[in-house]
């Protein structure tokens, strides 16, 4: 990100390397800056905006909201957590659900879950399997998860009890957790986001569950960024047919409203009483309605169905654009979720993307990431294309020239 850090505000931490645009506007897949200027987002805050902006369904239904109640506290029922807890467990096939309100926090209820499951079979220092590349967020115990020294550097001691394996190697991990009666979960993504785009194989994440099963450990998958319909099904680990234990949720879950939810099946789900856990925010009446609308209109607008076509459209164009060019390693992904890995750092194309009318991020140092919102048509699709190509091959020619 340093290639692309503006100045910052006196006033605001100097967290986010920042371009130089304020959005001020959106509708559909397109966003507006404060001097009027128009970009494709092909963005989405981040995997977050699922219905693009300014949707003509949602917002009614969020100003429905508004003027009906905002926050109640967890101190009384919350019909909107029923509601949407009953769809969650409809469409993964688990059964309970927990509300917070970010992916990190959904991530720290899931190793609560595991350290808890762990206590209650006497394990007193129980470990959890987490993978190479990995992002679960920027908590003390969610960045010592995640499997980038970059974020981890400044902020230890990390927490302990985490095992490190590669992607893809059933061997590595049965090896490395071999004779170790303290292990309680494997804990990964089923298509790493930040990491840079590194999706675990069908048939790899077969093999966990069988694992799991055998060990009886937890299997707990991230769907935080790949899940709520951005790979064509509701959670990318369906593509394999298998049921995770433990599943956290945020991002796109409440397509921009700030949502949270760790769903659990019959091994997690009544290991957390009253007084074990909780938030003060989470649950609440706006942030349940966001995530029940937000399914609803995916349902009604077959959006799954557009994630996946789009998607593959998408990939093959880029595909065509980009596979025989030298310096493009690799184009990886799922429905809209998809990475093209060049040979060199490539964070200067976020801003030469963003000054030619393109929002986009670039992850993991040399892979840029498309993670559109999931109402993107085929010439949206076929726009960014056209604006990229020109950017990656100009790229490409003067750093070989260089
Ligand atoms: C973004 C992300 C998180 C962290 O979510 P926050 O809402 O930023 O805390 C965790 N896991 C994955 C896979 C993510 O992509």
């Amino acid at each position: 990100m340093s290639a692309t850090a503006q100045p910052t505000s006196p006033h605001v931490m100097n967290t986010y390397g920042r371009l130089p645009i304020a959005l001020s506007h959106g509708q559909g897949c397109r966003v507006w800056d404060t001097n009027g200027r128009a970009y494709l987002d092909g963005l989405g805050g981040i995997a977050v905006n699922t219905l693009g902006h300014n949707h003509p369904e949602l917002v009614p239904a969020l100003q429905d909201q508004l003027t009906k109640l905002i926050h109640s506290s967890n101190y009384y029922h919350v019909p909107g957590q029923e509601k949407l807890a009953a769809k969650l467990v409809e469409l993964s096939g688990m059964t309970n659900a927990f509300f917070c309100c970010t992916g990190l926090e959904a991530n720290e209820a899931a190793l609560k879950l595991a350290r808890k499951f762990g206590h209650e079979k006497g394990i007193e220092r129980p470990e959890i399997v987490v993978y190479e590349h990995a992002f679960h967020g920027r908590s003390i115990a969610t960045l010592s998860a995640t499997g980038n020294p970059k974020i981890q550097a400044g902020f230890g001691p990390l927490v302990e009890g985490f095992i490190r394996v590669p992607l893809n190697d059933i061997e590595a991990l049965k090896k490395a957790t071999e004779g170790n009666p303290n292990v309680v979960a494997v804990f990964f993504e089923t298509i790493q986001g930040e990491g840079g785009i590194h999706p675990m194989r069908w048939d790899y994440l077969k093999q966990v569950r069988a694992l799991c099963d055998q060990k009886d450990w937890l299997m707990m998958i991230d769907e935080v960024q790949c899940g709520m319909g951005r790979t064509g099904k509701w959670f990318a680990h369906q593509w394999a047919g298998i049921v995770p234990d433990v599943m956290p949720l945020a991002k796109g879950l409440g397509s921009g409203v700030p949502i949270g939810a760790v769903v659990a099946g019959p091994k997690a789900a009544n290991l957390f009483q009253p007084g074990n856990h909780g938030t003060t925010f989470g649950g609440n009446p706006l942030a349940m309605r966001a995530g029940i609308e937000t399914i609803r209109i995916m349902e009604e607008h077959k959006l799954l169905e557009n994630a996946a076509t789009v998607g593959a459209h998408l990939k093959a164009a880029l595909e065509r654009e980009f596979s025989r060019l030298p310096g493009v390693k690799e184009i990886r992904g799922a429905g809209l979720m998809l990475g093209i890995e060049l040979d060199r750092p490539c964070g200067v194309i976020l801003t030469q993307a963003c000054e030619a009318g393109l929002l986009l991020s670039v992850t993991a140092d040399s892979v840029i990431r498309l993670v559109p919102p999931l109402i993107l048509s085929i010439a949206e699709a076929d726009e960014i294309v056209a604006i990229l190509a020109p950017l990656v091959k100009a790229f490409l020619a003067e750093a070989k020239a260089a």
